[in-house]
């Protein structure tokens, strides 16, 4: 057996719930690839600045830094929303962003016929939609040069900068490229091309990525994507993008499924990457053992498929969660009439038996 070391941070509300639903699906399907899994459990967020004074201790990025791979639950909640700025829960995973070196956030986005239902779109608009949303996390606009505030001429003016370089966008277009070899082949790259300089380039190095890589892509701008996310979500398969147009378009893509509860995350760089459901701590449930546990349980199958490249028991856990679903049972934020309403644990149960 080979041995990989997980660290887990629970982090905050409905965390440490969650996270603990998930190590023994992940346990389990590791095992069966031959697999041992060593965790370390960290603190971060605001149970680490109850317990220490910061969001993010020193000996939790060491711990991150030295892992295969790291599995979150969500950070933050009312309590700490008075602290000062540079304290605040969230900053605990951008310092692990930075640290880690994690330049892409892949999102998934699949809707099966029996979770059709949840989505605001029309179920045979929905059904059997795939996607997987391959964000730059670490460039673009967010970090470029910018003036909060700055009088010329007598108006006050303020700036944001969108800077990309050829580097940038190959590493990104090229993961995206070997992402989609693994599913339909098919990627569409998003820009505004027709306007920014920065998705000229964008364009062209993707063009020229995507032919080496021998993978087909196509191109859209970024306010078509936003209308056909909606009206043909199906025609999808790997979206690639920069950091603004990702952030936004994930969160559109999110809606379409229907759950936020559903859906898990990876960010990844050339180090351990970092796996976290897309929901927030959800401090409104937590401790009454009624959260839904399958955004993270599925995050830990996208670590067994990205860090350990375990792509087999990536896939059995996803299949598990599938069976359990199309079974009829959900937690108490998908539950309807004449369905099996389970809690938290329950929900795992039911997911370690389908492995
Ligand atoms: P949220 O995602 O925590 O909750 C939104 C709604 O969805 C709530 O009604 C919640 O009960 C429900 N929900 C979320 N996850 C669920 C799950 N797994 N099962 C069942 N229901 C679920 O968003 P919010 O309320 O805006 O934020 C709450 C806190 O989480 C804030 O402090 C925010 O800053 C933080 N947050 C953290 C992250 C992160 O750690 N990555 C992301 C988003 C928000």
């Amino acid at each position: 057996m080979s041995s990989k070391k997980i660290v887990v941070i629970p982090g905050d509300g409905i965390g440490p719930e969650i996270t603990a639903a998930a190590r023994e699906p992940l346990v389990l399907a590791a095992r069966k690839a031959g697999l041992d899994l060593q965790f370390t459990t960290c603190l971060a967020g605001g149970a680490a600045i109850d317990a220490r004074g910061v969001p993010l201790p020193d000996d939790t990025l060491a711990a991150a830094q030295a892992a295969d791979a790291v599995l979150l639950g969500a950070v933050g909640g009312p309590k700490w929303d008075g602290v000062a700025p540079d304290l605040r829960p969230e900053k605990a995973i951008l310092g692990l962003r930075k640290a880690l070196g994690l330049y892409a956030n892949l999102r998934p986005v699949k809707v099966s016929e029996s979770l059709a239902a949840y989505s605001p779109l029309k179920p045979e608009i929905v059904a059997g939609t795939d996607i997987l949303i391959v964000r730059e996390l670490t460039g673009g606009i967010y970090f470029g040069p910018k003036c909060e505030s700055k009088t010329v001429e007598g108006v006050e003016r303020a700036w944001d900068t969108e800077i990309y370089s050829a580097p940038e966008i190959t590493r990104i277009v090229k993961m995206a490229c070997q992402a989609a070899k693994g599913r339909r082949g098919k990627v569409t790259s998003v820009d505004k091309a027709n306007v920014l300089a920065s998705s000229r380039l964008w364009r062209r190095v993707a063009a020229a990525v995507a032919k080496e890589e021998g993978v087909e892509i196509g191109n859209m701008y970024v306010d078509n994507c936003a209308m056909q996310l909606v009206l043909g979500p199906k025609t999808f398969d790997v979206i690639v993008t920069s950091n603004l147009f990702g952030d936004i378009l994930s969160d559109e893509a999110a809606v379409v499924a229907g759950s936020i509860g559903l859906l898990p995350s990876a960010s990844i760089g050339d180090g351990p990457g970092l796996y976290e459901p897309i929901h927030g701590s959800a401090p409104d449930i937590a401790g009454q053992g009624i959260a839904n546990p399958i955004g993270t349980i599925l995050s830990a199958a996208m670590l067994l498929r990205h860090s350990l490249k375990a792509e087999a028991p990536a896939a059995a856990i996803e299949a598990a969660v599938d069976a359990v679903l199309a079974a009829g049972y959900r937690t108490a934020d998908l539950y309807r009439p004449g369905l099996t309403k389970v809690s938290t644990n329950k929900m795992a149960e039911l997911i370690i038996k389908q492995l």
